[in-house]
Parts: structure tokens; sequence; C-alpha cells
């Protein structure tokens, strides 16, 4: 169980702004941007590289959530970035599947 189940659960607080019935987005408790917002599935699901066929579905709609998310935040028109980290090189620190929203400044490219 990660700290994301917790938040799910709302066992912990989290500045959450969407939720239905497959998704959760709250704001990151570090923020790498003055918009950073995590989306996650409810389901626990390791990281992008434990997705399976039956998951379209789910990954569909976490990304389609994503981007009215970002848009709802404002972020539509200057535009944003969405990552996800995966293992160790990849720079994840949670192994729960979470897209990160970064907006409200512009991004570098490559990232470190
Ligand atoms: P990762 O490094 O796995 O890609 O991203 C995990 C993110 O979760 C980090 O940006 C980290 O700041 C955030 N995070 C870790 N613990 C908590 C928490 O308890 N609450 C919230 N809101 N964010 C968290």
């Amino acid at each position: 169980m990660t700290i994301f189940r917790k938040i799910i659960d709302k066992s912990i607080p989290a500045r959450i702004v969407f939720e239905d019935e497959h998704c959760l987005a709250f704001h990151d408790i570090q923020p790498k941007a003055p918009i950073h917002i995590l989306v996650i599935p409810k389901r626990e699901i390791r990281s992008l590289a434990d997705l399976e066929t039956t998951d379209k579905e789910l990954l569909g709609h976490l990304m389609l959530r994503t981007a009215e998310i970002a848009e709802a935040q404002g972020l539509k028109l200057d535009g944003y970035r969405v990552v996800t980290n995966i293992g160790r090189n990849g720079g994840q620190s949670v192994n729960h599947l979470h897209f990160h929203i970064l907006g409200g400044r512009a991004m570098q490219w490559p990232p470190g």
C-alpha cells in the first residue's frame, strides 16, 4: 500500500481538485511548478509499465480527465506538461501510477 491509497481513502488529507468513480486528482505536496497536480487511478497500479490491455479504457479515462483538469486550472491557453515517472531511473518515488500536471511557468527541455 502507498501513501496514495490513504489519500484515496481520505485517511490522510490532500487538496483534492477532482474525483470520480475511477480517479482522483489533488495538489502535489511539494509543488515543482505554480500548478502541480497529480492524477491517479483509484485502482492500485504500480506504474505505466504495469498497465495491461484490459486497462485501455481506464487509461483513456485518465488522459481525458487530465486534460479537463488542466483546462479547469486555466492551463490550456499557455500549455502545460504531463509527466509520469516509471521506476528508479524514471524518478518514481510513489509506486502507484500517477500523472503529474505541471503548469503556470515555461518548462525546460530536456528534463533533468
Ligand atoms: P513521483 O516522484 O513518484 O513521480 O511523484 C510522486 C509525487 O507525490 C511527488 O511529486 C511528491 O511530492 C508527491 N507526494 C508524495 N507524498 C505525498 C502526499 O502525502 N501528499 C501529496 N499531496 N503529494 C505527495
